[in-house]
């Protein structure tokens, strides 16, 4: 299909109507519009090719143009268009399913639009079944700071970056957050387990706090956004043994690290023994193809609301929430994932790029590498003693030689005032060797230049 596009007119239009995310005002510089897309590339209005290194919003897992999911909207669009989940339809029950197979015990999944809202019916369903479980005092959630957990109210009051909530300040009350575990920058001092300590200091909040005050734990496997922190594999371990003995659930945020970004199927099986209550997704589950957030839950959690009572089921319902071409879109991309072993591709190949930047840490600003599958975060301060984090014009400047080359790569949000300092790459899932050696080989190049 051939469409004459008028580049100066689009330009004119994105300045005068739309609103960009996230993005400072600025009337000089030209938009990035982005015309078509391929595999992990797509081309902006003037023809310049660029690799996605961040997959979109961490979202595109399988690339662009992937005709089998496209004809799966298709074909479901055209056979049942729309219809809520106050009822039924087949590729909600197929794909609940299937997501329960996937988490490898017994879950039961309620559908929503975004990880946002993933996470807020999250929320509601703990603090329902606490209540519903004798418990109605438990409403607390903890969180940890660095953490981004989505932009809806609740989700940014579980969010514990100071620059996103400033503006809307005061959050939701019951917000609780505690640090992270950060070996490089860690609360607890330079100690060899600092990761447990930062774990047990969830422990001491629980008591503190009250267990009968606190519903549960939100966390990501690992952090993403917030600055890629990879925890001691014993961390999840002793936070899911913390909650299970003070009777809190643990909430696990796989929005970033579901559907194979780290390496295997979920993030928290990189820790065999963690069973978590709640699991939330949305990105990676269509790899971004269609809107589709999901809350799965545990057969003990859901059991509470089988209970009679005229209250006692959930009332909470999504209009768009688990719609069909969604969950189709969904299905025909986890049976990719499967049967192109990406999890297993991501494993493999995801350890030796991670080696391959870690040479970086010879360079003098390159405070430390960081990373799982295929999530990596570079760390870069002014010197390694005192590690003060570098400018925000260096980053600025490192992000905008790697655009000019031809690779988009993004850095950590609005972290902590002044500690925007971590680059970070997140390449489709899909990436052939070929674009991943593009990825290390220009990230090598630009911090060469700049470090
Ligand atoms: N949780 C995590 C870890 C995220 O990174 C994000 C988005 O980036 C969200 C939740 C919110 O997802 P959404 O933007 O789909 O609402």
């Amino acid at each position: 299909m051939s469409v004459n596009i008028d580049t100066e007119d689009l330009v004119q239009k994105d300045r005068d109507y739309l609103w960009h995310a996230m993005a400072k005002h600025n009337e000089k510089a030209l938009p990035f519009i982005a015309r078509r897309g391929e595999g992990s590339w797509f081309t902006d209005m003037d023809g310049n090719r660029y690799l996605d290194g961040v997959s979109g919003l961490w979202c595109l897992n399988l690339g662009h143009g992937r005709k089998e999911i496209a004809l799966a909207a298709f074909e479901q669009m055209m056979s049942l268009s729309y219809f809520p989940l106050t009822l039924s339809h087949v590729p909600a029950i197929e794909l609940s399913a299937k997501i329960s197979e996937l988490l490898q015990g017994s879950y039961r999944t309620f559908f929503s639009n975004s990880g946002s809202e993933a996470n807020e019916t999250a929320f509601k369903i703990a603090r329902q079944y606490h209540a519903q479980n004798g418990n109605p005092g438990k409403y607390k959630f903890i969180s940890r700071y660095r953490a981004y957990h989505g932009s809806t109210l609740g989700a940014m009051s579980a969010t514990a970056q100071a620059n996103r909530r400033m503006k809307y300040d005061p959050t939701a009350p019951g917000f609780l957050h505690v640090p992270p575990p950060y070996s490089y920058r860690s609360s607890f001092g330079d100690m060899p387990n600092s990761d447990l300590a930062a774990a047990d200091f969830i422990d001491q909040v629980i008591s503190w706090e009250g267990a009968e005050t606190v519903a549960g734990v939100i966390m990501e496997p690992f952090i993403s956004g917030g600055g890629v922190i990879i925890p001691a594999k014993e961390y999840l371990v002793r936070v899911a043994e913390i909650c299970k003995k003070h009777d809190v659930l643990l909430i696990l945020d796989e929005v970033v690290s579901g559907f194979g970004r780290t390496g295997k199927m979920f993030g928290f099986m990189h820790s065999d023994e963690v069973k978590p209550d709640i699991i939330t997704m949305a990105k990676g589950l269509t790899s971004g193809y269609l809107p589709l957030g999901a809350t799965a839950v545990s057969s003990k959690i859901y059991e509470k609301f089988k209970e009679n009572g005229t209250h006692n089921h959930l009332r909470h319902v999504s209009t768009y929430g688990g719609h069909p071409a969604s969950c189709a879109v969904a299905l025909k991309n986890i049976e990719i994932i499967e049967n192109e072993q990406i999890v297993q591709r991501v494993a493999n190949l995801g350890e030796s790029i991670l080696g391959k930047l870690h040479d970086l840490t010879a360079l003098s600003k390159v405070g430390e590498v960081r990373g799982k599958g295929f999530l990596y975060g570079i760390e870069l301060v002014e010197d390694k003693v005192s590690k003060t984090p570098v400018s925000e014009e260096l980053m600025g400047n490192i992000i905008a030689a790697c655009t000019k080359k031809g690779l988009i790569i993004g850095r950590n949000g609005d972290t902590v005032p002044g500690f925007n300092n971590v680059l970070i790459i997140a390449p489709p899932l899909s990436s052939t060797e070929e674009d991943l050696d593009f990825v290390v080989d220009t990230v090598e190049e630009v911090l060469m230049e700049f470090c």
